[in-house]
Order: structure tokens, then C-alpha cells, then sequence
């Protein structure tokens, strides 16, 4: 007996024989438990709850008309979005079986397609068989080895006499069978293509491949609208588009146009057509632009690296502890002054003369100490003395006779962190400039009587002053060469 239906269950109130079957919701009547006939009597049985159905109902379950709403619409449709979840749960799994049993089927008979191809070319492998066959002569051969005793001196007179028929036929068997085996290799055209090459674009497609799409997104009859106004204006007889290519596209489309499911396409197309003309003159004027630059740049050389492994200490003091390192990848020179006790000059022993114009730019990572200057010392000098021949700039001192001839701007000589500074070099004027980089409004150059000698062949050089002690580091950033036009 079901245990609903036991002795325990309440008998109707209005049929007092009859089990109950429902209890009513809605406590509009005094009996709460109803039966079979009542259910029959009730005109309003809609608040009626099946017993059975409550002691029995799993957590997924959503009754029709419990607990008790303002609309009972609702629960409906909560049953309805559980429906469409299972529904689309179980339209995915079909959907998926009969695609796996459509490839599959699909992949079988490209294999047996492909096997009856190679069989079907087997009539020539049958007939190189039949001539192997016939020169060999197996069968014959099978005979002639069944040796017994009694025959033995026979059939060995028959073997021996058939493998020197064979050896005669040497010649001739071997230009039989090499033909053979020539027609045969007209054949041998067919092999199998790379399967992982097919493999892979599978794979990809089923990558991209998404089976889900979302219901707000572009139907098929959207992105065909989408197909047709692309074919319409790539068709557009200005485009002198070939109809083959249109039959591609639209090949190409169709392989793809589930991509598009999810591409905003509500506004493809501008509500104006585009000025192609403008649209070409940006392109014109921004590939002029790159041309511009691209020239600039080379004129703006940055040769830095001809002065590598060109340095050298002065013959005085103590010179020969001031470092230079070439910093290759960022192309630039450091000279360090590492010791406070340290004082002296480099130079780089690259020669300058007459015939160019020099550019070179330093950059300061500090503020230095009381004095040093960066100039040129001539070739044909015996200790390479910038102090003493004042060709040059000093630097953290208002000293006048170190290029302290202004051209533009004031006497500038205190420097600081990251300040890049410019000397412009012309043996031939016999002047060394220098300016404030890259605003260049100052201009010092050589005093009149520390000016070059134009005949004479220079080197760069620093020089590091003796007074106060400190440590510092120039950076040699740029160096380039311009020829006198
Ligand atoms: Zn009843």
C-alpha cells in the first residue's frame, strides 16, 4: 500500500469514507484536506495541492500554484526557464550527435574513397605480378624441390638444369622486369597529403567555432542584409571588381557568417559615403611626412660609435684613472671620474680637420665640482693640455677665458642632472660653439686669441680641474660628422 494512503493519512472532512487526496490552499473553506469527489463538487479547485505530489517532489520541482502569489503567473514562467534550460541542454547534445555522426560518417567514406582509388589503380601492380610471375616460374620451382630419395639424382639434374635455364634468361628477365617496374613508377604519382595540415584547420574552425550564441545578437537574415549591401558595393562597376572575385567573397562569406553572430552590425554602413579623396590625401601627406623624417634622420646621423676605442689619457697628472666605458647598446660613451683625488684629461684620438664640421653632444648627470672643460687638443701636441691652451669650454666656473665669448645668451657654465649641452666644431673658421641643448639659445664660443688653427688636425678632449674634490660622469651622447658643402 503507498504510504500516503496509510492509516495515518486524513480522511476528507465533507466525504468522511474517502481519503484525502489534496489539501487546499487558500483556507477559504473550513476543511483544509479534499478528496477525489470533492475535487468534482469544488467549482474553485485551483488552490487544490496533490498529497502525493508534495511527499514526492524533488527540489526542482515548481508547483503550479504554491506558495500562494498575487500571480501565480509567475510560477509558470519559472517553469517555462527551467523548460528552455533543459530544452537547449538537450537540443545541444542532439545537435552535437548528429554533427559527430555526419563528420564521422563523412570521414569514413572520404577513407574508403581514398582506398578504392589506390585498389583501383592495383590492375597494373596485377599485371607487373603475372610478368614476375611467369619469369620466375614459382611453380615450376615448388615442383622441381620435392626431393625424395629415389629421385633425387633426377630431380637434381632438373634443378641444376632449370637455374641455368634461369641464369641464361639473366639478360632478358631483367629487361622484362625493368619495364615493368618503369610503367609501374608512372604510377606511383599518388601519396597521401600532410592530415595534420586538414587536422589543424579543423581544429581552428572548431575553436572559433562557438554553438551558443546570444538571442539579442544579429540573426542569419541580418548578416545576409549585411551580404547583400557588401556585394552591392564591392559590385559597384567603379570597383571594376571581377565577378569571380564577387563569388569568392561571397564563398568566403558564407564559410565565416556565423562570426558574424556576434559583430555589431546595427550601423555597418555611415549614413554618408566616405571621402575616399580625403582619406588618400592623409595617406599621401603622412607618407611624405615618414619620407621628411626618414631624411632628417639620416642626416642626423648619430656616429658615436666611430669614436669607440679611441680614447686616450693625457700624458699628465693623473689621467690615466679617469675611465671610459663604451656603452654599446645605448650608444653612448661614459667618462667617469670615479675618485675624488683624480684630476686630468682624456681624449679620443679620432682626428678632426678642416674638411668637416663636428657635432657632439654631452650629457651631465650631476652637478660636477669646481671645474672641468671639453674642447679639442691639436694633434701635434706633446701633453694634450686643455688647461693650458684654453680650446675649449669650461664648465661649474665663470672663468672668461674658456670660450667665454658670447654669441647668443649669456656666459652659461653651471650644469646639472640630465642637462645636454651641444659643440659645434668648424677647423676651418677655426671655432668650437657651444649651446644649450636643444633650445639653443646660447651661444659661447672660442675667444679670439685661443682660436683654432685651421691647418692644424684636432682631437676631442675633456680635462678634470685639480681644486675641489669630487666625483662626476659626462656622457658622451652624440657625434656627427657633416661634410663642407
Ligand atoms: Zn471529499
Amino acid at each position: 500500500m503507498d504510504k500516503v494512503y496509510n492509516m495515518n493519512t486524513p480522511f476528507c472532512g465533507q466525504h468522511p469514507e474517502n481519503q484525502a487526496i489534496y489539501i487546499k490552499a487558500s483556507l477559504d473553506s473550513n476543511q483544509i484536506f479534499k478528496c477525489q469527489e470533492c475535487i468534482l463538487e469544488d467549482t474553485y479547485n485551483k488552490d487544490y495541492l496533490s498529497i502525493k505530489t508534495i511527499s514526492k517532489c524533488q527540489d526542482e520541482y515548481i508547483f503550479m500554484n504554491w506558495p500562494p502569489l498575487e500571480d501565480l503567473g509567475i510560477l509558470s514562467e519559472i517553469r517555462g526557464a527551467f523548460q528552455y534550460r533543459s530544452d537547449l541542454i538537450k537540443g545541444i547534445e542532439q545537435a552535437f550527435d548528429g554533427l559527430i555522426k555526419e563528420i564521422v560518417d563523412a570521414l569514413e567514406q572520404k577513407k574508403k574513397a581514398a582506398m578504392q582509388t589506390v585498389i583501383n589503380e592495383s590492375v597494373k601492380w596485377d599485371e607487373i605480378l603475372k610478368v614476375y610471375n611467369d619469369t620466375a616460374e614459382k611453380k615450376k620451382l615448388k615442383q622441381i624441390i620435392k626431393i625424395e630419395k629415389q629421385n633425387m639424382e633426377c630431380k637434381l639434374d632438373d634443378l641444376r638444369c632449370f637455374i641455368s635455364e634461369k641464369i641464361q634468361q639473366k639478360q632478358q628477365n631483367t629487361k622484362i622486369l625493368q619495364q615493368q617496374l618503369d610503367k609501374i613508377k608512372e604510377y606511383q604519382i599518388l601519396q597521401m597529403v600532410d592530415m595534420n595540415l586538414f587536422k589543424h584547420s579543423i581544429v581552428r574552425q572548431l575553436e572559433e567555432f562557438n554553438p551558443l550564441t546570444n538571442k539579442r545578437k544579429n540573426s542569419y537574415e541580418q548578416i545576409d542584409e549585411v551580404k547583400k549591401q557588401l556585394n552591392f558595393l564591392i559590385g559597384n562597376k567603379l570597383n571594376h571588381v571581377r565577378p569571380s572575385f564577387i563569388q569568392q567573397f561571397n564563398n568566403l562569406f558564407d564559410k565565416v557568417s556565423y562570426a558574424f553572430l556576434e559583430l555589431q552590425i546595427d550601423d555597418i554602413f555611415t549614413s554618408k559615403p566616405l571621402n575616399y579623396m580625403i582619406l588618400i590625401e592623409d595617406e599621401a601627406l603622412y607618407i611624405q611626412k615618414i619620407a621628411q623624417q626618414m631624411i632628417k634622420d639620416k642626416e642626423n646621423m648619430n656616429i658615436v660609435s666611430q669614436i669607440y676605442e679611441k680614447a686616450m689619457n693625457c700624458n699628465y697628472d693623473q689621467s690615466n684613472l679617469i675611465q671610459v666605458v663604451e656603452n654599446i647598446y645605448e650608444n653612448i660613451i661614459q667618462i667617469q671620474k670615479d675618485n675624488e683625488d683624480v684630476y686630468g684629461g682624456i681624449y679620443f684620438k679620432y682626428e678632426l680637420t678642416k674638411n668637416k664640421k663636428y657635432v657632439v653632444r654631452f650629457r651631465f648627470n650631476d652637478q660636477a665640482g669646481d671645474c672641468f672643460i671639453i674642447g679639442l687638443v691639436s694633434k701635434s701636441s706633446t701633453t694634450y693640455d686643455l688647461n693650458k691652451t684654453h680650446q675649449g669650454k669650461l664648465f661649474c666656473n665663470d672663468n672668461i677665458h674658456y670660450c667665454g665669448n658670447v654669441i647668443q645668451g649669456d656666459l652659461f657654465y653651471e650644469i646639472q642632472k640630465d642637462q645636454v649641452i651641444e659643440m659645434r666644431v668648424d677647423i676651418q673658421a677655426q671655432q668650437i660653439q657651444f649651446l644649450d641643448y636643444p633650445n639653443y639659445q646660447k651661444v659661447n664660443q672660442l675667444n679670439e686669441e685661443y682660436k683654432l688653427n685651421s691647418e692644424e688636425t684636432y682631437y676631442i678632449a675633456l680635462h678634470f680641474g685639480i681644486n675641489e674634490k669630487y666625483k662626476t660622469r659626462i656622457d658622451l651622447i652624440y657625434f656627427q660628422e657633416i661634410d663642407y658643402s
